[in-house]
């Protein structure tokens, strides 16, 4: 995620760190730096300029010369500025009605009905809500289908009315669907066009004043850098929306458009999609956005996100494991399971402080495990449980099967091995038993 403004940010603010003593003509030169990061990651021209005015006053303020920590100082100054500019505080969705109506709006392609889903699988799975989605297409047959594909993975009931061409129509039996059937979340899913066009405005307009919704949300592609910024602003004189969902952030977006919308349409980002399956949904928090900005990783979100995924219950079935010497390669696969459902590889490790940057040019593959699995995969289950048995004619059979390398089979197994004793140290004897092992 913005890998070339973090480089290019903390190149810049490297100029500071490095030097012993700072002058006034350093503290310019990294500003400079500073703001051509921000156009080169198409931030507009007027919003870099202040930034970095900003930026300026409050070091001069702050007396940055002569702090004892000049670099670091500035580094601050320039994470809390960004976070400003984003919106300084997150900001939720409004669910007080019953049922809370919510309006999706943006162009076709945005990401739109891929987010309606993420959003009623966020709300059901998260905040305990009954979410209903409702298509709101009256052109692309096809775009009523994907809701329906998208509702059925997820497991939430999708309203259409496949023959009716009045989406206003559709939208209002929809809640009323929602209100006599126990609905207390209606996601309004619209038709969008390739551009702002009049005919698609208006009629999003209409169905916004017919049903009144608690929250309009305009979804948007981060990858459309400027295009997204005027989109919004179109998007916003008509409909005076209450939040912008950015998506595809997982891509080589350069940025502009996540520090700038909110400034340009004084309107939160509220969610950010991170991906095409129905958990890449994140909150969007300004200041830990700020800090994967400038390339110092994400740990609250990554610790959050580990969290999220602890179940207590499997835990202590595995601790059972460890302590009777039960820990086979089904529970290795259980784990690794566990860890995909966090996010995505490249995500996760971009969350990591200094991480992103030391593994820049290292392809992360996007299923990582996609070997590791295949070769559980190929083992009976007599393997699976009990690792001991698997010889060198078993390892060529279980190669083959997973169409992978008999040094890999014998790769996995040595990790399966030191990952063992491992957790049996750590449940044993505690710290004594790893300080052993660690040579202490
Ligand atoms: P709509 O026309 O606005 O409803 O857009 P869709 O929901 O059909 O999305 C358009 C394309 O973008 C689809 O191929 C989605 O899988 C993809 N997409 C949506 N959100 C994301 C995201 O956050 N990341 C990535 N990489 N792709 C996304």
């Amino acid at each position: 995620m913005f890998s070339n403004l973090s480089d290019k940010l903390e190149k810049a603010l490297h100029i500071l760190k490095g030097h012993g003593k700072i002058t006034e003509v350093n503290v310019a030169d990294t500003l400079k730096e500073v703001r051509r990061a921000l156009l080169d990651a198409d931030v507009n021209f007027k919003i870099a300029k202040d930034f970095t005015t900003s930026v300026k006053e409050k070091a001069m303020g702050q007396n940055v010369l002569t702090s004892l920590q000049p670099g670091q100082l500035m580094v601050k100054l320039v994470k809390d500025e960004l976070t400003e500019l984003m919106g300084g505080e997150e900001v939720g969705i409004n669910l007080s009605g019953n049922p809370s109506v919510i309006l999706m709006s943006g162009l076709q392609g945005s990401g739109k009905t891929t987010f309606s889903g993420k959003l009623a699988n966020f709300l059901k799975t998260k905040k305990g809500k009954k979410p209903l989605l409702v298509a709101c297409d009256i052109y692309r047959p096809a775009a009523i289908n994907q809701l329906h594909v998208v509702g059925d993975q997820i497991g939430v009931e999708v309203y259409s009315e496949p023959e009716n061409k009045n989406a206003v129509d559709i939208a209002q039996n929809a809640i009323k669907y929602a209100k006599s059937n126990g609905f207390n979340v209606v996601i309004v899913d619209t038709a969008g066009r390739l551009a702002i066009d009049e005919q698609m405005m208006n009629e999003i307009a209409n169905v916004h004043k017919a049903i009144q919704p608690q929250e309009t949300l305009f979804v948007v592609d981060a990858m459309t850098g400027q295009d997204a910024v005027n989109t919004a602003k179109a998007f916003n004189d008509r409909l005076n929306f209450d939040g912008v969902i950015l998506t595809k952030l997982d891509g080589d977006t350069r940025g502009g458009a996540a520090i700038t919308i909110k400034s340009v349409v004084n309107k939160p980002i509220k969610f950010i999609g991170t991906g095409e399956k129905m958990e890449a949904i994140d909150v969007f928090y300004p200041s830990r956005m700020a800090d994967r900005i400038l390339g110092m990783g994400d740990v609250v979100s990554l610790v959050e996100r580990a969290q999220e995924q602890y179940d207590e219950e499997e835990a202590r079935k595995l601790q059972k494991k460890i302590a009777k010497n039960e820990f086979g390669f089904d529970d290795f696969l259980t784990q690794i399971q566990q860890i995909k459902k966090m996010g995505n590889m490249k995500d996760l490790v971009g969350m990591i402080p200094g991480a992103g940057k030391a593994l820049k040019d290292v392809e992360i593959e996007d299923d990582a495990f996609k070997h590791i699995e295949a070769i559980i995969h190929s083992m009976t289950p007599l393997e699976r449980t009990k690792p001991a048995v698997i010889d060198g004619k078993r390892k060529i059979r279980i190669a083959k099967g997973s169409g992978t390398k008999v040094e890999q089979v014998n790769q996995l197994m040595k990790q399966f091995d030191q990952m063992s004793k491992m957790m049996k140290m750590m449940q044993g004897g505690g710290g004594k038993n790893l300080a052993r092992m660690m040579g202490g």
